[in-house]
């Protein structure tokens, strides 16, 4: 997961995306920035006229109501400034995260299983705020520092090129010595970042396994991680903060020796008579004008910090492709697919082979029932039909196309999945089966819901909210309602990993009749751990240790007392007697 170089690369391509507004905004950063050097002059004008005498009232207050006009109208240029920059940052970091999300979702489940909730989380949304504060406060003040010392040098030149030489080697010394610390306490950022994120995500997957964790006794367990995150996060951030504190101490040093320059300088150059007092006077003046935007950048510096350890992290997240590449262009043949496998075999990563030398064809519209022992690779082979992941060996048509020939897109659609465990949303029925499909009538969403047996829903009104404290349904009717989604989406191919939990008999019955009434008509893959749902299907497919042990019609397997199959039914029966 190497970064690919220029971490910010992402960022600046969606500030070029916004050009115009960046425009504007270095325009009225620049005049707001250059605005403060002009009451020097000012100051410097009125004491020069005054201390040479001849001086009348109107020559000082004139320059002291300009000097009131720039005061005021340096106010306003900032608000105006800072009211800009906040909005171009949020417009930026909303587009990142846009981005960040959707390539998140993009990846597949590999990903997924090695990435908690929690931590994506805290990439997508806590990274990118930490960008967007670094573009809407950072960012202007720097630019604006920058620009207060351009302007300063040029004044300080026009007035005597020996005070401007000696003013721009300061700014160099002085730069070059606060940089050096900054990059180190980067570093130091990026260790802290992850170290959090893996304490909040460590948190998160704890949180949701509470019930399996506190019934399997797993207590002391978590805490002793939770403790040593901790531990990791209390260790990275005191090397931050030292860090910070360095960089802090150099540039409060750099400020106060550049003052006392200041002043020692302009005492000698009066003394000696090359500048007058209202120079001596914007020599100071400027030297305390440089310590405000200093300092402002010195606070915000962990907001710099931060900033780079999360564009390392967004482009190292970036950086991730998809395993499954969608790069197909053939579309199988409308209707029921078939699914054909010669020589299949899968492994993930580097992992022992978990499917191996799999070679067996599915008819158009056939429903087959896969079992096998637990751990045997059922789930396995789903994933492998519905491309979760890539065959790695051999080879798996659909339709007759190779599975990796077909749009990505077009494989989604026509190929659904119920998966073991249904996610039910908070939000209301019509939206629960319709997946927020507007154009879906409500008429379709009940006959949905009543063709999966849910006739209480289809009666009930569609507005109810669900998941929440309205209706709560069963683990048995989340599936039911899942078939309703699919039977909306209407696919070619269906695959059911049936839910392990047991449901009542009476769901059970519900739950049988649904399935039937779904596969009808299209292929179908039931992977089942009750055989009493296999009553429906024309085959079945018996997988263990990633080997095809046994596969046929469902009746003639039935019927032969030698068969894999019959031994499982009547295994079944005696655990049932
Ligand atoms: P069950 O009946 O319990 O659902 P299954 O037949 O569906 O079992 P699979 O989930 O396909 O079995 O698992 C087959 C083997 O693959 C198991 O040994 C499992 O440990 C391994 N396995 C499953 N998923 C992964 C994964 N993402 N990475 C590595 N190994 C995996
Ligand atoms: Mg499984």
């Amino acid at each position: 997961m190497a970064a690919t170089g220029d971490p910010w690369r992402a960022l600046a391509r969606l500030i070029a995306g916004e050009r115009r507004r960046y425009v504007l905004l270095a325009l009225v950063l620049t005049i707001g920035a250059a605005l403060p050097l002009a009451g020097p002059l000012l100051v410097r004008s009125v004491v020069d006229r005054a201390s040479g005498g001849g001086a009348s009232t109107r020559d000082i207050v004139i320059p002291a109501l300009a000097y009131l006009g720039l005061a005021v109208g340096s106010q306003f240029v900032a608000v105006f400034v800072a009211w800009l920059a906040t909005i171009s940052a949020w417009n930026t970091a909303n587009r990142l995260r846009l981005l960040l999300a959707g390539h998140v979702l993009d990846l597949d489940l590999e990903f997924h299983r090695t990435h908690s909730p929690g931590e994506l989380i805290q990439r997508v949304d806590g990274d990118i705020t930490s960008v967007s504060d670094f573009l809407g406060r950072v960012v202007t003040k720097v630019a604006s520092a920058a620009v207060l010392v351009s302007g300063m040098f040029v004044v300080l030149v026009a007035i005597d090129w020996r005070i401007g030489a000696c003013f721009f080697i300061y700014v160099v010394v002085a730069g070059r010595l606060s940089l050096r610390t900054r990059n180190d306490a980067v570093d130091q950022s990026v260790d802290q970042m992850s170290a959090y994120a893996r304490l909040f995500g460590g948190i998160e997957e704890r949180l949701t396994a509470g019930e399996d964790l506190r019934s399997n006794r797993a207590g002391p367990h978590v805490m002793w991680r939770f403790i040593e995150d901790s531990a990791a996060v209390l260790a990275a951030s005191e090397s931050a903060e030292r860090a910070f504190v360095r960089f802090w101490a150099r540039v409060q040093s750099a400020i106060t020796i550049g003052l006392g320059l200041a002043l020692i300088g302009s005492a000698w150059l009066l003394d000696t008579g090359a500048v007058t007092v209202g120079t001596t006077l914007l020599l100071v003046q400027y030297a305390l004008l440089l310590r405000k935007p200093l300092e402002d950048i010195v606070d915000n510096f962990n907001i710099i910090q931060k900033a780079t350890g999360a564009m390392v992290r967004v482009d190292e997240l970036l950086s991730i492709r998809p395993a499954v590449a969608d790069s197909g262009t053939t579309s199988p043949p409308p209707g029921a697919l078939s699914i054909d496998c010669s020589d299949l075999g899968f492994h993930y990563g580097d992992g022992e082979p978990i499917l191996a030398g799999i070679n067996l064809s599915i008819g158009a519209g056939r429903s087959v029932g896969l079992i096998g022992r637990t751990g045997g690779g059922k789930s396995t082979f789903t994933r492998v039909v519905l491309r979760l992941v890539d065959v790695t060996e051999g080879q798996l048509l659909l339709g007759g196309v190779p599975i990796g020939e077909i749009p990505l897109s077009e494989l989604r659609r026509r190929v659904a999945m119920i998966p073991q465990e249904v996610h039910i949303l908070a939000a209301s029925v019509r939206d629960n089966v319709t997946l927020f499909d507007p154009a879906i009538s409500d008429e379709r969403v009940r006959v949905a819901l009543r063709s999966a047996g849910l006739d209480a829903l289809a009666e009930g009104d569609l507005d109810a909210l669900l998941g929440a404290d309205e209706v709560s349904l069963s683990a048995g009717e989340e599936q039911l309602l899942s078939f309703a989604r699919i039977w909306l989406r209407d696919p070619d191919l269906i695959v059911l990993d049936e839910a392990t939990a047991r449901v009542d008999p009476g769901t059970e019955e519900r739950l049988e009749k649904a399935v039937s009434q779904l596969i009808r008509g299209r292929t179908s893959i039931l992977v089942a751990h009750r055989l009493s749902t296999l009553s429906a299907v024309d085959e079945i497919l018996v997988i263990d240790g990633g080997r095809v042990v046994e596969h046929g019609d469902r009746s003639t397997l039935e019927g032969d007392g030698a068969s894999e199959f019959r031994r499982l039914l009547e295994l079944a029966l005696e655990v049932d007697a």
